[in-house]
Formats: structure tokens, C-alpha cells, sequence
């Protein structure tokens, strides 16, 4: 069975990276979306609520688990028999840190492989913080984000 996992801070999740999920869906026989709850990244949203963001937002993909560790992400990976981490590419300044990335879990985990799918070109300028920050500014950033995120990411910054 090959077994994918795609981690990240999904802060939140983006069209961007639904292309990505669901581009890896037909790849895998099971992809975990997984979101690490240690970090010490600054996020809008807590961790429950990214998840259940991710949840709704894939919920007619039945082959992709969505999940949140505490573990290093070659970890998580080993429990749940992946050897494969996946992550998306878009511009060539992700490739810097995604190689050192890369490597840092091969060396953490030699049977682990990091695979890369490139954006689509229609995502390959967008990001959470770029939406974040869009939002914040009043602008429209509907096209960017799947409704459920829409909706979320309005309600939390009327508050
Ligand atoms: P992290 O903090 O782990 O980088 P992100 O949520 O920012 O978490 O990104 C998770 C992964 O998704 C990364 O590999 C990132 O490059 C990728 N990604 C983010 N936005 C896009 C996009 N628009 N198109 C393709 N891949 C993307």
C-alpha cells in the first residue's frame, strides 16, 4: 500500500494546497494531511481549527486522513507506515528550504523520501500569509481559499 504524508502549518489551508492534496490523492492508496501541534510558528488559527478546517475542505477525498502530532514529522510517518513525505513546490525560493528540509529528515530517517509536486501556475503566488494579509487589509480574497476558510477566516477577523 503506498502511504503519503503531507505536513505542514496549513494556516490555513489555501486552493494552493487543495491543488496539492488533491493531485497526490490518485498518487497514494492513503495520504495523511498531518499538522504538527508543537511548533513554534505564530498561528491566526489553533490547531484544532486548522484541522477542522482541512477536514472539511477534503471531506469528499475518502482516501485523505487528516491528523495533527506532537512527533518530528519522520516519526509521525513511521506510525503510520509512510515513507513518503510529500510536500508542494511553487517558486524557486521554496527550494532552498525545502532541500535542507529534505535532507534534514533523510538524515533523521535514511527510508524516508521527500517528494515535491509543483504548484499549479494558477497557485504558484499564493500562500497563507498572503491571504492573511489580504484579508486583513479588507481586500477580496474569496478565489483564493475554499469557502469553509472564507467563511472562518472573515468570522475571525471581525472579532
Ligand atoms: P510549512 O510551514 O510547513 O511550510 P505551509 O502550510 O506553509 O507549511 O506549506 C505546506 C506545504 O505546502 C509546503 O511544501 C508549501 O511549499 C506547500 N504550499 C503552500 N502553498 C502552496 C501553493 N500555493 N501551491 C503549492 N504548494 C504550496
Amino acid at each position: 500500500m503506498r502511504i503519503g504524508v503531507y505536513p505542514g502549518t496549513f494556516d490555513p489551508i489555501t486552493n494552493g494546497h487543495l491543488d496539492i492534496i488533491k493531485r497526490a490523492s490518485v498518487l497514494f492508496d492513503k495520504l495523511y494531511v498531518v499538522i504538527p501541534s508543537n511548533i513554534n510558528k505564530k498561528t491566526l488559527f489553533s490547531v484544532e481549527e486548522r484541522v477542522n478546517l482541512v477536514k472539511q475542505v477534503v471531506k469528499d477525498i475518502p482516501n485523505v486522513v487528516v491528523d495533527t502530532t506532537e512527533l518530528l514529522t519522520v516519526d509521525y510517518a513511521k506510525t503510520v507506515g509512510a515513507t513518503t513525505l510529500l510536500r508542494g513546490l511553487r517558486m524557486v525560493s521554496d527550494f532552498e528550504y525545502e532541500l535542507q528540509m529534505a535532507a534534514l529528515n533523510k538524515s533523521l530517517n535514511n527510508n524516508v523520501e521527500t517528494i515535491f509536486i509543483m504548484s499549479s501556475h494558477e497557485y504558484s503566488f499564493l500562500s497563507s500569509s498572503s491571504v492573511k494579509e489580504i484579508a486583513a487589509f479588507s481586500g477580496e480574497f474569496k478565489d483564493f481559499v475554499p469557502h469553509p476558510v472564507y467563511e472562518a477566516l472573515n468570522k475571525k477577523l471581525k472579532k
